[in-house]
């Protein structure tokens, strides 16, 4: 089967498929070229998935103990039933859950399969990171820290519908202090220009859902929203910008309906119960991080006639 060549004819606009789906502008821009990155790659890529996963094992850390307010470096493991300490080579990432088949090796407690998928996650988040933005290598662990801070975000609120303020101000601050160092983030060379636009985005971020937390607080008579959720929109607009606020406001609410709406469904929730918003923001938020700049152009040309 030959995929169709001929121009799709909707109304009188006349498209090419190639061009709409083929990341064609951000081919000039280019730095490295792909000869060079192919060589490389056999070298880095094991090491970016390593520590990728090894970022996850920290992670899962992290989601255990920021919202209990432990220590995230001290004490070191320990399994959460027996309070044993995970001697190194029992908390390898990945290889030891698989090998222990997901339960402690003293007491035989089950340890959640969240574990290994954060990490596994983090370690596939990371490698795309790398391989999609090989080219320009100042992103890279940039967006690694919001890989990082994104999931944490997720995950804690998953299990206790709340953002840590070290997650949503930590990312608001570090947002708006990396941005200047990193212009590239915004779209410029320019370092005060950055600043403006991470600045820009942080206030669109946060008044957007502090608005319509305050709307729905006012309309339906309970929060809808929570005050985290208004605080991680202002990181994602520091990192990102105001369009990426106004693509996760739209991203997050579909993916929201579509999992609530087969979360109630499978009867597995009620209308009324609270279901955590912030992992679909982190999903729209990634979603952008990848594809953004691509889905603006797709649109662009999409509203011009050919
Ligand atoms: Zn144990």
């Amino acid at each position: 089967m030959h995929p169709t060549r001929a121009p799709i004819s909707l109304t009188h606009h006349r498209w090419d498929q190639s061009t709409l789906y083929s990341d064609a502008g951000a081919v000039h821009n280019r730095r490295m070229q792909p000869e060079q990155l192919a060589l490389l790659a056999p070298v880095l890529l094991p090491f970016v998935a390593l520590l990728g996963a090894c970022m996850g094992s920290f992670l899962n850390v992290c989601i255990y103990r920021i919202p209990l307010e432990l220590s995230v470096v001290r004490p070191r493991s320990f399994c959460p039933n027996c309070r044993r300490p995970i001697p190194w080579y029992l908390n390898i990432p990945v290889l030891s859950w698989l090998c222990l088949g997901g339960r402690c090796r003293y007491c035989r407690a089950p340890i959640s399969a969240r574990y290994l998928l954060v990490e596994v996650l983090t370690a596939a988040l990371f490698l795309a990171v790398a391989l999609r933005f090989a080219d320009r290598p100042l992103l890279i662990p940039v967006y690694w820290l919001v890989v990082f801070g994104l999931l944490l975000g997720t995950f804690v609120d998953i299990e206790h519908l709340i953002i840590p303020d070290r997650v949503s101000i930590g990312g608001m601050l570090l947002g708006l202090a990396l941005s200047p160092f990193v212009p590239l983030l915004h779209d410029t060379t320019d370092h005060w220009q950055a600043l403006l636009r991470s600045g820009i985005g942080c206030a669109v971020g946060f008044g957007t859902l502090w608005l319509v937390a305050t709307v729905g607080r006012w309309a339906f008579r309970r929060e809808a929203m929570g005050f985290g959720d208004v605080k991680l929109m202002g990181a994602i607009g520091a990192f990102f910008g105001w369009q990426a606020v106004l693509f996760s406001v739209i991203g997050s609410s579909f993916f929201g309906s579509f999992v609530g709406i087969g979360l109630i469904l499978c009867g597995k929730r009620q209308l009324q119960s609270r279901i955590p918003y912030g992992p679909f923001i982190a999903a729209a938020a990634l979603v952008w991080m990848f594809t953004g700049p691509t889905l603006v152009r797709m649109y662009l040309r999409m509203l011009q006639p050919a």
